[in-house]
C-alpha cells in the first residue's frame, strides 16, 4: 500500500500548485486577507502534510461580509431580479461547477481525505445538480389567493428572509454548501457562509465561479476561520435574519442561544444521528442487503450524519448477514484517496481519528466484540486511516450504540420480535434516518410508520433525492429541511396582503 500511496501523493504536490487555490475570504465579490492578517494551515488528511495557509477571519471580517450582504439585500440587486434572471445566473453557476468537477474534486480530496471517485463522481455533480434544481424551481413557484369575502382580495406571497448566515461541516464541504446556497439564493436572499476550518478550499473556488456566472457582488460572501470565533460572530450578528447550520448537536444548541440572545433570527438546524438499519427474518437477498449496509455505514468513512451506525438484525439471520457484510468489505479498499480504486479514504483530521479510536476502545471495554477492523492502519503514510470496524454483541445502552461516532464503526444489535426491533430503533436521542429490510409489505408499512426518523428507506439505504426533504426528529434538528421545495419555504417569509375594494 505504501508503495502506491507515496508516489501518488508526490505527484499531487505539482497538481496542487497548478490548482491555484483560493485561500482568502470572499467578501463583496473580492478575495481579501483577514483584517487581522492572521492565517492558519490546512492539512491533507491522507498525509498529514500542509496544503495551504487560509485567512483566519474574525468578527471584523464577519461585520464586513454582513454589511456587503445587507447592502445587496436592501438595494434589491438580487431579490428584485426576475426569478427567471436569477435562475439563468444560478444555472450558469451550476454549469461552471460541473465543468470544473475534476479540479474541484481534486481540491476536495486533498483537503478532506474523501476518495477521488466520490468527490469527482458524486460530490461535485450533486453540488451542481442541487444548485441547478433550486434554480430551475425559482420561476415555477406560485403564491396564493385566499378565499376572502366579496369586496376584498387577499394574496399570500413569499419574500426572501433577507441575509442568511450559514455554517457548514467538513464531511461534504461542497455539497452541504449547495444544500444551503441553492434554496437561499434561488429565493432571492443574500448569504454569508462559513465553511468548516478543516475544509474551506472547495467552497472558496465555488464562490469565485459564482461571480463568473454573474452573481452580483455581495450576494454570496465566504468568511473562513474558527467556529467559535467566525461561527459565533455569524450566529450573534444583529443584521443576519436567518441562521442555517449543519453539524453537531452540541454546536446546534449554541445557535439557538445566539438567536435568542440577539435578534431572534430564524434558526434551521440539521444535526447528528445514530441511525438504525433493521433487518427482519423474512429477507432473502442477503448479499444485496449487505451491500446496502456497507454503504450506509462505511461510505464517506462513516463521516455522515445519516450513517446507519446501528445494525438491528433478527437473531436468526445475524450470522449469515455478518458473513455477507464481511464478504462485501472485500469491495471496499482503504487507502490513498487519490487512487481511483479507493473507497475508504482518510478521516478528516488527527483529532477526529483519535475520537473514533477512543470510541472503539470504549466499545471493547464495555464488552462488545470487534469482528473486523478496530485499529489505525497505514500509519506510515502520515495520514488518518481507520478501516471498516464492526462490533458484534452490542447492547443498545452501550456508549457506542448511543453516541454519534461519525466514523466507520458499525454496532450490531440482535432482536427477536418486531416490537422489540421498533423499540430498539427508536431508543435513541436522535431521529435523522432509518432503513429497514423485509420482503413482507405489511412489516414494511407498519415499521416505516413506527420509526421516529425524518427519512426512512425501505429495502434501501437512501437520503431520497433533490425532490424530497431531508431533516430529522428529536436531537437531529428542527426548524427546517434541506432539499426540495420545502427548503424554499424556510428561506422565505410569508406575507399576507389584504386589499379592500371600493364598491363601484
Ligand atoms: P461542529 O458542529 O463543531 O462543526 C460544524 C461547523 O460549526 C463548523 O463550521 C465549525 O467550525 C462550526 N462551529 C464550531 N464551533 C462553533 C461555535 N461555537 N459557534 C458557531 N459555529 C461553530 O462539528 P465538528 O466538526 O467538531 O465535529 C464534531 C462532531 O459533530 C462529529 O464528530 C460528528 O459527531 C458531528 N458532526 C455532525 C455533522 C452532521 O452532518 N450532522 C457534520 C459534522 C460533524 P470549525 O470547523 O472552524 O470548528
Amino acid at each position: 500500500m505504501t508503495d502506491t500511496l507515496i508516489p501518488e501523493i508526490d505527484e499531487s504536490k505539482a497538481a496542487i500548485e497548478r490548482l491555484g487555490l483560493r485561500t482568502q475570504a470572499f467578501i463583496d465579490g473580492e478575495f481579501h486577507d483577514a483584517i487581522s492578517g492572521r492565517r492558519y494551515m490546512t492539512e491533507n488528511p491522507a498525509t498529514g502534510q500542509p496544503i495551504a495557509e487560509i485567512a483566519e477571519g474574525g468578527p471584523a471580517d464577519v461585520d464586513a461580509a454582513v454589511a456587503a450582504a445587507r447592502r445587496a439585500a436592501d438595494d434589491g440587486r438580487w431579490s428584485r431580479l426576475s426569478p427567471g434572471d436569477r435562475k439563468r445566473i444560478l444555472v450558469r453557476w451550476a454549469d461552471l461547477i460541473e465543468g470544473d468537477a475534476r479540479e474541484l474534486g481534486l481540491i476536495e480530496t486533498i483537503d478532506s481525505g474523501k476518495p477521488i471517485t466520490d468527490t469527482i463522481g458524486l460530490d461535485m455533480p450533486e453540488t451542481a445538480g442541487c444548485i441547478r434544481w433550486h434554480a430551475e424551481a425559482a420561476d415555477k413557484l406560485y403564491g396564493q389567493v385566499a378565499p376572502s369575502p366579496e369586496g376584498t382580495v387577499a394574496t399570500i406571497t413569499r419574500e426572501p428572509v433577507g441575509v442568511v448566515g450559514a455554517v457548514i461541516p467538513w464531511n461534504y464541504p461542497a455539497q452541504m454548501a449547495a444544500w444551503k446556497l441553492g434554496p437561499a439564493l434561488a429565493t432571492g436572499n443574500t448569504v454569508v457562509i462559513k465553511p468548516a476550518s478543516t475544509t474551506s478550499l472547495s467552497l472558496l473556488r465555488i464562490a469565485e465561479l459564482g461571480s463568473e456566472a454573474g452573481l452580483p457582488d455581495g450576494v454570496l460572501n465566504v468568511v473562513t476561520g474558527p467556529g467559535d470565533v467566525v461561527g459565533e460572530a455569524i450566529g450573534r450578528h444583529p443584521d443576519i435574519d436567518c441562521l442555517t447550520f449543519t453539524g453537531s448537536t452540541e454546536v446546534g444548541r449554541r445557535f439557538l442561544h445566539y438567536a435568542a440572545d440577539t435578534n431572534l433570527k430564524r434558526v434551521l438546524l440539521e444535526l447528528g444521528g445514530k441511525s438504525p438499519q433493521l433487518v427482519f427474518d423474512d429477507v432473502t437477498d442477503l448479499e444485496g442487503i449487505a451491500a446496502n449496509v456497507a454503504v450506509a455505514i462505511f461510505w464517506n468513512m462513516g463521516e455522515n450524519c445519516s450513517a446507519g451506525s446501528r445494525l438491528i438484525v433478527h437473531r436468526s439471520v445475524k450470522d449469515r448477514l455478518l458473513e455477507a457484510v464481511r464478504a462485501e468489505l472485500r469491495n471496499w479498499p482503504v487507502g490513498d484517496p487519490l487512487d481511483p480504486a479507493t473507497r475508504i479514504g482518510a478521516l478528516v483530521s488527527r483529532g477526529h481519528m483519535e475520537k473514533v479510536l477512543r470510541y472503539v476502545r470504549i466499545g471493547r471495554e464495555e464488552g462488545a466484540r470487534v469482528v473486523t477492523g478496530g485499529e489505525r492502519i497505514l500509519e506510515e503514510t502520515g495520514g488518518w486511516f481507520v478501516p471498516p470496524t464492526i462490533f458484534d454483541g452490542v447492547r443498545n445502552d452501550m456508549t457506542i450504540a448511543r453516541e454519534e461516532i461519525f466514523g466507520p464503526v458499525l454496532s450490531v444489535i440482535e432482536f427477536d420480535t418486531e416490537a422489540e426491533a421498533i423499540a430498539l430503533a427508536n431508543d435513541t436521542p436522535y431521529g435523522l434516518a432509518a432503513s429497514l429490510y423485509t420482503d413482507n409489505l405489511n412489516v414494511a408499512h407498519r415499521v416505516a410508520r413506527a420509526l421516529r426518523a425524518g427519512v426512512v428507506g425501505v429495502n434501501a439505504y437512501s437520503e431520497g433525492d433533490m425532490t424530497t426533504p431531508f431533516g430529522g426528529y428529536k436531537l437531529s434538528g428542527f426548524g427546517g429541511h434541506d432539499k426540495s421545495v420545502h427548503a424554499h419555504d424556510q428561506y422565505t417569509e410569508t406575507k399576507t396582503t389584504w386589499i379592500q375594494l371600493r364598491s363601484g
